[in-house]
């Protein structure tokens, strides 16, 4: 690492390597200063947009799994799931384990079972932090009331997904919330101890450069915590993949990916974290873009490619001009 040539100049505050965004390790690191890693769960739940309460099917990229593939085995208990996991982390890494309840809906439920399913793992002194995904229109405010407690004595991060700022996509994925849910969910999430991350999505059917940069630009205004990035994947079995095989839309280059991912980087405040730049899907189910699954060669894209235009993220935020 010392004589990586990317490392030069980096003029990037969040930064003690060559990367010149806000990295999630960077985070990691300085926070609980040991590794940290997440171990992804399937509590067993489904989500709104599946069984019927808002719509069948999900939104058009989800997958069987609800986004959570290399979850565990929802017929173990997630505290087995985790303990697996984190047995199977540790041939790789030793150090402290985040359960990331990641499959489908993790707060489609009523209060009593998030609280059962939270409680052992609020117990455990060496979890430092619990990770739950979920959706914008699934968090009353009991729920956020309750984990915000919880965020008092542990770190809760709580992911939404979002993918677009623009309800016109939000309509053509079948996402089943608006841009406004989100927005008045963010405004009560931001009054608890609750950090929130959110996830967008590049290269959505219809979607231009310019409607991705602004998605970037209203985010880089509200009071979240971190961000997840990924490239629209394909997957077999969804109905976005029945799309793309009967009208082909087109599908972001790797190198546009690069281009448009750096100029959103640029627009957001140099404290957002970025918890991921890259995709997660199973690559065995992955239609396209093929080149989404070779993570490493996309990240060192943007690393050099961020060197050689000189930028970081945060350079060309902008906060929004409030008046006395
Ligand atoms: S909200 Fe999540 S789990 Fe539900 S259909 Fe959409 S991607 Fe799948």
């Amino acid at each position: 690492m010392k004589n990586n040539p990317l490392m030069k100049n980096n003029p990037f505050l969040y930064s003690d390597d060559h990367k010149r965004y806000h990295s999630w390790n960077y985070y990691l690191r300085h926070t609980y200063h040991t590794k940290v890693f997440k171990v992804a769960l399937d509590a067993g739940f489904t989500c709104p947009n599946r069984d019927g309460t808002l719509g069948y099917g999900g939104c058009t990229y989800c997958t069987a799994a609800g986004s959570g593939e290399f979850a565990g085995d929802r017929r173990e208990n997630v505290m087995c799931q985790f303990i697996h996991g984190k047995e199977k982390a540790a041939q790789k890494w030793h150090g402290m384990a985040i359960p990331y309840f990641q499959a489908f809906t993790n707060t489609y439920a009523p209060l009593h079972t998030l609280k059962e399913m939270l409680e052992p793992f609020m117990k455990m002194d060496d979890i430092p932090a619990i990770c739950i995904a979920t959706r914008a229109d699934c968090l009353e405010d009991e729920k956020i009331a309750y984990l915000s407690q919880c965020a008092k004595k542990k770190d809760i991060w709580m992911e939404l997904g979002l993918q677009s700022v623009h309800d016109e996509s939000a309509r053509l994925i079948h996402r089943g919330h608006s841009y406004t849910q989100f927005y008045e969910c963010i405004t009560r999430l931001s009054d608890s101890h609750i950090h929130i991350c959110v996830h967008l999505i590049n290269g959505l059917p219809n979607e231009t450069a310019e409607m991705m940069l602004t998605s970037a630009r209203v985010l880089s205004h509200l009071p979240i915590h971190a961000l997840k990035i990924h490239m629209l994947h394909i997957m077999k079995n969804t109905a976005m993949a029945t799309q793309y095989e009967t009208s082909f839309f087109p599908l972001l280059s790797r190198e546009e990916y690069v281009d448009i991912v750096i100029r959103q980087l640029e627009l957001l405040p140099a404290e957002i974290i970025i918890q991921r730049l890259s995709g997660d899907g199973a690559q065995k189910d992955l239609i396209a873009p093929k080149w989404s699954a070779d993570k490493k060669v996309l990240l060192n894209m943007i690393d050099r490619e961020m060197q050689r235009r000189n930028t970081w993220q945060g350079r060309l935020y902008q906060p929004q001009f409030v008046s006395s």
